[in-house]
């Protein structure tokens, strides 16, 4: 951070809609720094919670990004101010630059309404899961009505997605994978909405209709997961999309399940957050002397793993209250 810049004034610049701040607060949760993320996080969060936080995850080419693209669109037709974090599971590359660093949303780069930026996550701690959040807050507390959270799809990159967002958007595209991979690979639980893109292309309707079929032979839930076709280039099926995708927002509202949603995703986050103190002591305590006299302990038999785990912890314990 530049000299005299501290998190307190970046803060109070994204209160003002500054885009320069709320891009200098998203580089400094990425770069996760603990002390500014720890500063950061409790600065926005009494002023977040307010956005409606959609997740768009699918395998590569499917269309993520010009289906983004679209929704900026049409989420900017109705006047909403929208937040868009491209987030690459697989790059250890980031993005950086606030505005314009996709091409195809150059289009959006120069509206005031719209904020960009594309984060890397490979190589940090907890990955998607650690960083991701903070930059939501961030978007959130910078007013964004809406904030599009798009992830390459590899496996566990949509459960961590799904685990973000309110609303998940898994996308497929004909010759991208079929309704049988994506059940394998545990998407089908976490998909409130599918879209099956390039609707223009042979084979859209079979994908879309095989989808259908496996959702009908799952188990019933309270909210049946549409399946929609869409052309993003033309911006085909938009409309029923953001439709739907209010539908859906309705009926977590509705039922208390955003609540539930929410509360369970902030639980996540205070033990992430604690696990990681607790790791952090037990680099300091625990690779040490301490560490080493239990292992000897346990290796030869004198002790139970589980009562050297107990020792240890309670060594953590007195650590942290002879140092607090
Ligand atoms: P991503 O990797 O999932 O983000 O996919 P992109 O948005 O980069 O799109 C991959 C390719 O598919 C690009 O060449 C797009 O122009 C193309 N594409 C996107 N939407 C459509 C569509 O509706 N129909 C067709 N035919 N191509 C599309």
């Amino acid at each position: 951070m530049g000299p005299g810049l501290d998190v307190g004034q970046l803060v109070e610049r994204l209160r003002r809609g500054d885009g320069r701040a709320v891009a200098r607060l998203i580089s400094l949760v990425e770069d996760g720094a603990r002390g500014q993320l720890r500063e950061v996080a409790e600065a926005l969060n009494p002023s977040s919670g307010r956005a409606e936080v959609i997740g768009i995850t699918g395998a590569p080419g499917v269309g993520k990004s010009t289906l983004c693209d679209a929704l900026v669109a049409a989420y900017r037709a109705s006047g909403r101010t929208v937040g868009v974090l491209a987030v690459d599971p697989t790059s250890p590359f980031t993005g950086g630059a606030l505005l314009g660093d996709r091409v195809r949303m150059q289009r959006h780069a120069v509206d005031q309404g719209v904020y960009i930026r594309s984060m890397a996550t490979r190589g940090h701690l907890g990955g998607l899961a650690w960083a991701t959040p903070q930059a939501v807050r961030v978007l959130d507390a910078a007013g964004c009505g809406v904030i599009l959270v798009e992830t390459v799809g590899v496996g566990q990159a949509e459960v961590e997605v799904a685990g973000l967002a309110d609303t998940t958007l898994v996308v497929l595209a004909p010759g991208f994978g079929d309704a049988v991979q994506v059940a394998k690979a545990g998407i089908l639980e976490v998909a409130d909405l599918f879209v099956v893109n390039k609707a223009d292309k042979d084979g859209a309707g079979n994908v879309a209709r095989d989808l259908r079929q496996m959702l009908h032979l799952g188990a019933a839930r309270p909210w049946s997961v549409p399946v929609l076709l869409t052309e993003a280039e033309r911006g085909v099926g938009m409309d029923e999309l953001v439709d739907q995708i209010a539908s859906h927002r309705a009926h977590l509202e509705s039922g208390g399940e955003l609540e539930r949603r929410r509360r369970a995703r902030a639980a996540r986050e205070v033990e992430e957050v604690a696990l990681a103190d607790l790791r952090a002591e037990l680099g300091e305590v625990g690779s040490g002397e301490a560490l080493d006299t239990l292992a000897e302990q346990v290796a030869a038999g004198k002790l139970g793993p589980y009562t050297a785990a107990d020792q240890l912890l309670v060594q953590v314990r007195g650590h942290a209250a002879g140092a607090g």
